[in-house]
């Protein structure tokens, strides 16, 4: 009998292991992983340098990341949060360097550093690693003899006894469906963290032009015509949701934190249209559609006898205006005094409410997460037990929390190992 089984040997999973030893060496604990190789995610993420976490030490900021869980996660990052997680790996002499993003990596730029210092860390704390171990089955044990009861798990070669039993499983299917058998709600799993496909000229041929933009998202139907001249109706549409920051243009559609920030807080909304649907990108957003028109109108007065194209009359990266320039019906070699106020508008829509069809979407290889996972209502997060069942416990992406990119998922992963180690060396 093991007092904690932990299932699921990910960043979750060792980092609770390694918890509740410090905390209460005297625990047998174990790991069951199903895999010939444990931390498996870790060492591809972050494109094999592990982002650890992001240099956001305010809770209140921190949890702002977190399109599933930002309520639910304030408390346990008032008791561990990124600077914590800066400190344990510190103190086990792994140095932490920030870039300019906020995102924090190992110094070395290897995950590789993060796996071995979970892996002598877990072998100094005698905790028994079992690979090969797929869990098949759960039961609840009833001991007569005991008055703990726990739990008894089926692997393919064997069954365990434990009486804490903690789900560190990540985003498996299985073990949703067996912890729905056990009474548990699970939200539906939906990808998030995903760049938009798109084939349109405006954006064709100019892959790696990145620049900040405005970025709205619209049901198809609402935004339906075919955008050569500024649509008031469509204006005054509500956008779905919106977000700004850099827009990456790439060879298959848009990406970039703005597009990422869409594609997580849109999870949901974005699985229910099938990943198809309109944004309107404005690639001024410092100006409205008339600020715009109004700059064009001047540029005309002074720069009339220059050609729009040559002329860097915008803060647009200069391939962008080329092709939206195109897109406007301007020919190379119009000239600004041959702009009628009709062509200024429709290049002012271009550069301000430019509509783009997205057309599926593609993996973000960087990172990508689930949203969907353990009802949080189901957990008391203060120990992220488990309401339902007894003994039992969540830590990682097994439940429905989940982050932008940027070092949140990892971050979400040691604080519910951290709260569930204490909870369980307290008890
Ligand atoms: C390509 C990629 C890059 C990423 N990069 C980053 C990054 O840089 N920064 C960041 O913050 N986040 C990143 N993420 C997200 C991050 O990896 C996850 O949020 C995090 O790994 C979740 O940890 P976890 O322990 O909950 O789940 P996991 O890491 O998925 O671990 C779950 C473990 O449970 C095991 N398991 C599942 N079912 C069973 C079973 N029945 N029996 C036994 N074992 C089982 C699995 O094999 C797995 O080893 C990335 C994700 C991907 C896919």
């Amino acid at each position: 009998m093991f007092d904690v089984i932990i299932i699921g040997g990910g960043a979750a999973g060792f980092f609770t292991a390694i918890h509740i030893a410090e905390l209460r060496p005297e625990l047998k604990i174990a790991i069951l992983e199903r895999g010939k190789e444990v931390l498996g995610k870790v060492k591809v993420s972050g494109g094999g340098r592990c982002n650890v976490t992001h240099a956001e030490f305010d809770p209140y900021e921190l949890v702002k990341n977190y399109p599933r869980g930002e309520k639910e996660l304030l408390g346990p990052f008032h008791s561990y949060a990124s600077g914590d997680t800066v400190a344990f790996f510190e103190q086990r002499g792994i140095k932490l360097k920030i870039e300019s993003d906020g995102r924090m990596f190992p110094v070395s730029d290897s995950s590789q550093t993060i796996i071995d210092c979970f892996l002598n860390e877990a072998d100094r704390l005698g905790i028994r690693v079992l690979r090969h171990s797929a869990v098949t089955n759960i039961d609840p044990l009833n001991n007569k003899d005991s008055k703990t009861k726990g739990w008894k798990l089926t692997t393919i070669k064997h069954t365990y006894e434990c009486q804490k039993l903690v789900f560190a499983t990540g985003s498996n299917p299985k073990i949703w469906k067996m912890l729905e058998g056990l009474g548990h709600k699970i939200e539906t799993a939906v990808p998030s963290l995903f760049t938009f496909n798109c084939k349109d000229q405006r954006i064709s041929g100019i892959p790696g032009v990145s620049t900040y933009a405005d970025v709205e998202v619209f049901e198809n139907k609402l935004a339906d015509s075919k955008i050569t001249m500024r649509l008031k109706s469509q204006s005054s549409k509500k956008p779905l949701l919106s977000s700004d920051g850099p827009v990456l243009i790439t060879h298959w559609g848009l990406s970039g934190p703005a597009i990422l920030r869409l594609s997580a807080w849109g999870a949901r909304l974005l699985s229910d249209m099938s990943y198809r649907f309109k944004i309107r990108v404005n690639w001024l957003p410092e100006y409205s559609f008339e600020g715009a028109l109004s700059l064009l109108k001047e540029i005309k007065e002074v720069e009339a006898k220059k050609t729009v194209l040559r002329t860097k009359a915008v803060d647009v990266p200069r391939r962008l205006w080329i092709n939206l320039v195109a897109a406007s019906g301007i020919s190379k070699t119009d000239k600004w005094a041959d702009m009628n106020n009709r062509i200024l508008e429709v290049l002012a829509a271009e550069l301000t409410e430019c509509e783009l069809k997205i057309d599926g979407k593609s993996t973000f290889k960087e990172e990508f997460v689930t949203a969907g996972g353990v009802d949080l209502k189901e957990i008391n997060f203060k120990t992220f037990e488990s309401k339902i069942l007894p003994n039992t416990y969540f830590a990682g992406e097994v439940i429905n929390v989940d982050a932008i990119t940027g070092g949140f998922n990892f971050q979400n992963a040691w604080t519910g190992g951290y709260m569930v180690a204490k909870a369980i060396s307290n008890s």
